[in-house]
């Protein structure tokens, strides 16, 4: 079957390789659509610790199951849920399954969706309703976390909130934000290009020198560390301020800033079964608009020329068509 390989270094190629055979309690999914994203472009520049070459990428997975797997008929439309925990540790005993101490995901740690049938635990597949456009539905994962950021934000009516970086996270959490009935959803962005995009989602861009220490909510999903020090001057004094982008490593923080203004500072990690049924139903309501964050779909076989098109900048989301679709 064809699959989009990592091989090392910046080192990616959609070849032939061996179909994955399915252990115990799992499934073949063939795959219709999976989205690349920030992730995949670090695994594919040799910058993910965990990755290994000959892996095959792609954790935002939409397909058609093979075999049936409980209620699940062969050929029923299935999201899966990429997250793989290890069940023992004291997160997982407590059901934190998003925050388990061994946490791997499928594309990830083990081979993943890039592929023409991708080998999921029958546990993670969740069944879509038959109406969802399964391209839309290749945004659930995306989309899941923001509505976990949201949710560990507590953004309500009213409040002011606040979106570093205007990639497909960013836009998709200021969405979300928006949607809670806000009094209003700022972003900022360097990016040109970004910026022009979130602007056409109706977003108001402030620079960063304007940063007035006026949102109730700052959701921080830049994860770049020149600007994670300035992170804190969009809050208002007793604001919370969520960490939505992954940082590569420890970054600088004004300790005492937060101390004087009693700010709040909440770490997010994936999400939960919640926020993927939430996901599912702000897209089958249209309340998120997928197709104004999917940019380009292009053929299993261009894999590698779609990731290229995602390191040049300019797209936002660029999901890949499978034989499932
Ligand atoms: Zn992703
Ligand atoms: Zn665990």
């Amino acid at each position: 079957m064809q699959a989009l390989t990592w091989r090392g270094g910046r080192q990616v190629e959609a070849a032939s390789v061996a179909p994955p055979v399915p252990q115990d309690g799992w499934s073949l999914v063939r795959m219709a659509y999976v989205g690349l994203c920030g992730t995949d472009l670090h695994i594919c520049a040799g910058e993910h610790p965990r990755a290994k070459p000959g892996l095959v990428i792609g954790h935002e997975i939409v397909g058609r199951l093979v075999e049936p797997a409980g209620s699940v008929a062969a050929g029923a439309a299935v999201f899966v849920n990429p997250l793989l925990p290890c069940g023992s540790c004291r997160p997982c005993r407590f059901a934190r399954y998003n925050v388990c101490q061994r946490l791997g995901f499928l594309g990830i740690d083990r081979d993943g969706g890039a592929a023409e049938l991708v080998a999921v635990p029958s546990e993670r597949l969740v069944p879509l309703p038959p109406w969802l456009d399964l391209k839309r539905a290749a945004l659930i994962e995306p989309l899941a976390v923001a509505v976990h950021a949201i949710r560990r934000g507590q953004v309500v009516t009213g409040y002011r909130v606040h979106v570093t970086g205007a990639g497909p996270i960013g836009l998709l959490v200021a969405s979300c934000a928006r949607l809670e009935g806000t009094a209003s959803v700022t972003i900022s962005e360097p990016s040109a290009a970004r910026a022009a995009g979130a602007r056409e989602l109706g977003f108001e861009l402030l620079d960063d020198a304007a940063a007035d220490r006026s949102a109730d909510v700052v959701l921080d999903c830049t994860g770049h560390p020149d600007a994670s020090p300035g992170v804190l001057k969009w809050a208002t004094t007793g604001a919370t301020v969520v960490t939505v982008g992954t940082y590569p490593g420890v970054v600088g923080v004004d300790l005492q800033d937060l101390m004087f203004r009693e700010l709040t500072v909440v770490g997010t990690r994936a999400y939960t079964r919640e926020d993927i049924r939430a996901a599912l139903t702000l897209l089958e309501r249209g309340e998120i608009d997928a197709t104004r964050f999917i940019t380009g779909v292009m053929p299993l076989e261009e894999g590698a020329a779609a990731v290229q098109r995602l390191r040049d900048g300019g797209a936002l989301k660029v999901l890949l068509e499978g034989p499932g679709a």
